[in-house]
């Protein structure tokens, strides 16, 4: 379905949101011990590329892949989201306003797809585990479109005790606290929404999530992707590349050098995404190269429709889906 950025990020929202989040980093992110990392996929060293709001993002030569390098330690991200106001304001303002719309434009598109592919591949699982379910507006869809039995992983105690009021199990630890013995031992199928761009150690969470899985057990996550064209495009100016958010930015290539690293099997990845052209278009000025402001500029509904299917059949969009197998 499409629509557009407004009707999920309303402009005058996400910019207090973002303001906040600036105000933040001074707060939270004041002289950190910092680590610096290798290519998740590559394990090469990082080139930089652009400070921003404090922090240096730096890319891969090899493969393409754009990381927050160095880093702050994780004690002061864990600290920034459970106490810092552009948490709290993220929460009460942008989500609730914007709640009845991601729940008909992402949520149900989102669940019925993730049916499609699994029927696809012939995949029936028993158990759904969400990891970092927030506010279980996917499991709240899915229970009207699986007969999987849900469960919620959910380490903040105020999100775990929304989702236990809709009426789903919740596990409130961080999956790093899990043990394989806490899951049920039948098929699971684990989902995680837009979480991977903001781990602190993406191989670590597979490296995880890998062991609590029995052969022929699925994960199912999606995330931002570098080669997306409005990243690539606008490049420091995307909103996308927002400290200290979005930390690991993989793409279609990246991604799968690091889940075969990680042992697993592939079975999907696309990059679904709908927002790219608006999300340029609204920002027309921002595009770095002259030439694409004019051809942004000059599509009308019709070739923008176009445009965006053809960024999706080529990989090219900022919004990656991947489907994997132990
Ligand atoms: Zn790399």
């Amino acid at each position: 379905m499409r629509f557009s950025e407004e009707d999920i990020r309303p402009r005058i929202v996400q910019e207090k949101f973002l303001n906040l989040a600036r105000e933040d980093i001074a707060r939270f992110f004041h002289n950190p011990v910092m680590i610096t990392i290798k290519c998740y996929a590559c394990n090469q060293d990082l080139n930089f590329s652009f400070i921003k709001h404090g922090f240096q993002y730096s890319d891969c030569k090899e493969c393409g892949s754009i990381f927050v390098n160095p880093r702050p330690t994780i004690k002061y991200f864990n600290d920034y989201y459970k106490n810092s106001e552009s948490s709290r304001f993220w929460a009460s303002s942008l989500f609730k306003i914007t709640k009845e719309n991601r729940t008909k434009l992402i949520w149900i598109p989102r669940v019925i797809k993730l049916k499609n592919i699994l029927n696809n591949f012939n995949l029936n699982f028993e158990n759904i585990i969400d990891i970092g379910a927030g506010y279980g507006l996917f499991l709240d869809i899915a229970a009207t479109e699986f007969n999987s039995n849900l469960i919620a992983i959910e380490p903040a105690p105020h999100l775990a005790r929304i989702i236990l009021n809709s009426g789903h199990k919740v596990i409130e630890k961080f999956i790093e606290e899990i043990n394989i013995n806490e899951l049920p031992s039948t098929g699971k199928l684990f989902v995680s929404f837009e979480m991977f761009e903001h781990l602190h150690d993406p191989s670590y969470f597979l490296e995880k999530i890998y062991s609590l899985m029995n052969e022929g057990d699925c994960f199912f996550f999606t995330t931002l992707s570098s080669f997306g064209i409005d990243i690539q495009l606008l490049w420091e100016n995307s909103e996308s590349l927002s400290p200290p958010h979005h930390l690991n930015f993989f793409n279609p290539k990246s991604i799968e050098k690091l889940i075969l690293k990680n042992g697993f099997k592939i079975k999907k990845i696309e990059t679904p995404g709908v927002l790219d052209i608006d999300i340029l278009s609204n920002n027309i000025s921002k595009i770095k190269d002259p030439y694409w402001r004019i051809f942004i500029s000059s599509l009308n509904k019709k070739s923008a429709d176009d445009f965006q299917e053809i960024i999706v059949n080529s990989k090219m969009s900022s919004h990656m889906m991947v489907l994997i197998e132990k």
